[in-house]
């Protein structure tokens, strides 16, 4: 239902001053125009109105800015700097984020979509702990030394961990800011520069977050942000002086890169797609499961790599499951992010919620049923009711297939081993959950479910401490915890001989 009693946030005038800017590329230190004269023209996906514009970076723009990196690199602007100096203007820099926290959420709001309860509290409101968890890394950098048995001398070993270089960070639409900072924290903690090419339909929290940036003092070159579609993230991933990518999206565009990339050996981090399953046993209550399927697989309006998309039920308790769930799905208020009762957003774009739509009306053709949602809203604005599908066969593209929006299927089992084996049925492996009391079950599956993280009555939980990332084609590589660092340094061995 459309929500008729709207709590809406009024907007910051910081925030309408933001997006009349005519915003360029930030480029060593400073904004600088691109040298095409096209804009890419950015949307509210509630309104569907033209909130802003931003540059569109062509080739010469990507080279600019990555030679900026490149030259800061090299003359050891950052990696020269004292761990602690650079821990110190880390954590200014998450600072200056706490302290402007309700202008980027709105901005995120607007131009994601999502809502400003989302934005307030995760997007940014997670953020300046994410900041302090990595920058406190910077002084943490450690090697090993180690006594080798080289004959014919007397040497000193011990390794040293490097930054890698000019990373190229990819960051996607789904919490824009946040997983943007996931890539350049711990670049930069690491010591390495970076260029930040925010997706094309949600580049704005990237561009004041730059600002903010080069407010708390981190030096010219270090940290630069390109916007662009359509070459620019190729033309990125493509440069010569560019060592290492780091990519969150989908399957198909982090095979592509993994491809060009191996050409150079160029290192990569790649978080991937899910098709994640969440199993709900038999002992499990029902208000409990439906409470963690709604949060699993709703979430940000399911666009979450994470999200449960896939529900496995105990069939004692599948039909009141089915039918709990779908009433509070049918009962959820649809409206703009900006309305703090809303609990359905729209998603990103037009072109999303067509491709979520189509997803549906497939499952319908193979045979699925609708048991909530499965339709657009008669509103303005890329809506797409919540949408719960049952009797979809494991193999059908529903159950296959990544939708990042807010559908989810539910299908029944008899035996618990079957559960496992549908769960474990995917290509992908980036996270699943398994809802029971029997703790002896819960640390018995654990293991056996094939996925980078496995929550235990809990679903869509994440912690800088936690390591982040996929199994097969979820993608390669770690964000979060001590060991995120090591995706963007380099270990050299150094063996020193003396006279004995
Ligand atoms: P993509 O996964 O296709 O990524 C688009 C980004 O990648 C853009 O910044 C684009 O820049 C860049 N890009 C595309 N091709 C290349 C290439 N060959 N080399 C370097 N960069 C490249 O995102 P979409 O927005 O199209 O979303 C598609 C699907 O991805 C969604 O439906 C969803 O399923 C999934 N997704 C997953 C997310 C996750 O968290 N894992 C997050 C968001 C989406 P440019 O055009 O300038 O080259």
């Amino acid at each position: 239902m459309a929500n008729s009693n709207a709590a809406r946030v009024e907007i910051d005038p910081k925030v309408s001053a933001f997006l009349a800017r005519e915003h360029g590329l930030f480029i060593e230190g400073a904004w600088s125009a691109s040298t095409a004269s096209e804009r890419l023209q950015i949307t509210d996906p509630a309104s569907e109105d033209i909130i802003a514009t931003v540059a569109k970076a062509n080739e010469n723009d990507v080279d600019r800015a990555v030679r900026s990196a490149h030259s800061a690199f090299e003359k050891r602007i950052w990696s020269g700097m004292s761990p602690a100096n650079r821990e110190r203007l880390l954590l200014r820099f998450a600072d200056l984020v706490e302290q402007n926290a309700e202008e980027l959420a709105q901005l995120e709001t607007l131009n994601q979509g999502k809502s400003i309860n989302i934005a307030r509290a995760i997007d940014i409101g997670g953020a300046p702990a994410y900041m302090r968890f990595i920058a406190g890394l910077t002084t943490k950098i450690t090697g090993e030394t180690f006594d080798v048995s080289i004959p014919g001398g007397n040497f000193v070993t011990y390794t040293r961990r490097e930054p890698v270089g000019v990373v190229a960070a990819i960051a996607p639409w789904n919490f824009p800011m946040l997983i943007g900072l996931w890539k350049v924290m711990p670049a930069l903690a690491a010591g390495c520069t970076v260029v930040l090419k925010p997706s094309e339909l949600t580049p704005l929290t990237s561009l004041r977050l730059v600002e903010l940036a080069n407010e708390a003092g981190i030096p010219p070159g270090v940290f630069n942000v390109v916007t662009g579609d359509g070459t620019t993230g190729k033309a990125l991933v493509s440069h010569p002086q560019v060592a290492k990518v780091t990519f969150t999206g989908s399957t198909a565009t982090g095979k592509s890169i993994a491809r060009s990339a191996a050409d150079r050996l160029l290192r990569t981090s790649l978080e991937l797609g899910g098709k994640n399953p969440a199993i709900f046993f038999k002992d499990v209550p029902v208000e409990q499961a439906v409470n963690g399927a709604i949060l699993g697989g709703f979430f940000n309006n399911g666009q979450v790599c994470a999200a449960s998309s896939r529900l496995y039920v105990a069939q004692e308790i599948y039909e009141p499951f089915v039918s709990a769930l779908s009433d509070a799905v049918n009962g959820m208020s649809i409206g703009p992010g900006l309305d703090t009762t809303a609990n359905i957003n729209p998603v990103v774009s037009a072109g999303h919620r067509d491709k979520v739509l189509a997803h549906i009306s497939q499952a319908v053709k193979d045979g699925a049923r609708i048991a909530a949602g499965g339709e657009r809203p008669n509103m303005h604005g890329f809506y797409v009711r919540p949408t719960v599908i049952v009797d979809a066969g494991q193999d059908m593209a529903i159950c296959r297939q990544e939708v990042f929006g807010p559908v989810v299927t539910v299908t029944p089992f008899a035996e618990d081993e079957a559960a496992l084996a549908m769960a474990n049925d995917t290509q992908m492996g980036l996270t699943a959950s398994i809802w029971t009391n029997d703790l002896s079950k819960a640390l018995a599956y654990v293991p056996r479910l094939n996925a980078g993280t496995v929550w235990v009555n809990a679903h869509n939980l994440i912690d800088p401490a936690m390591p982040f990332g996929g199994f097969k084609e979820s993608g390669i590589g770690r964000d979060f915890g001590t060991a995120s660092l090591e995706g963007y340094t380099e270990v050299k061995s150094v063996c020193m001989a003396y006279p004995g």
